[in-house]
């Protein structure tokens, strides 16, 4: 994924490598990444314990779907994992501020 960094406004790619994680205490943990050329920090978002248990559940089970299936269409439809993922977002917005 392309990024634009809006401080030295250079263009850089955006790896899943270059999140960071930092603990903020209180069980809560915050990701942000670094633009390559200028150092600006950007904050992706801020996660807490739930919010880290539900990724994992929902991790856990798309693997085990794929293991049954290949079918991308029924791993989205899921009831199981669109719940996980439904929850997660609620409490994403809810801790990020924006619910
Ligand atoms: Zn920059």
């Amino acid at each position: 994924m392309k990024t634009i960094c809006n401080d030295c406004t250079k263009e850089f790619e955006m790896t899943q490598d270059k999140l960071r994680e930092k603990y903020l205490g209180a069980m809560i943990t915050e990701i942000y990444y670094h633009c390559p050329n200028c150092n600006n920090k950007y904050s992706v978002c801020i996660m807490n314990t739930k919010c880290r248990s539900l990724k994992r559940t929902m991790q856990f089970e798309i693997k085990k779907k794929f293991a049954i299936t290949n079918d991308i269409e029924s791993i989205l439809q899921d009831e199981k994992i669109d719940n996980i993922q439904k929850e997660l977002h609620k409490e994403m917005n809810r801790i990020n501020g924006k619910a």
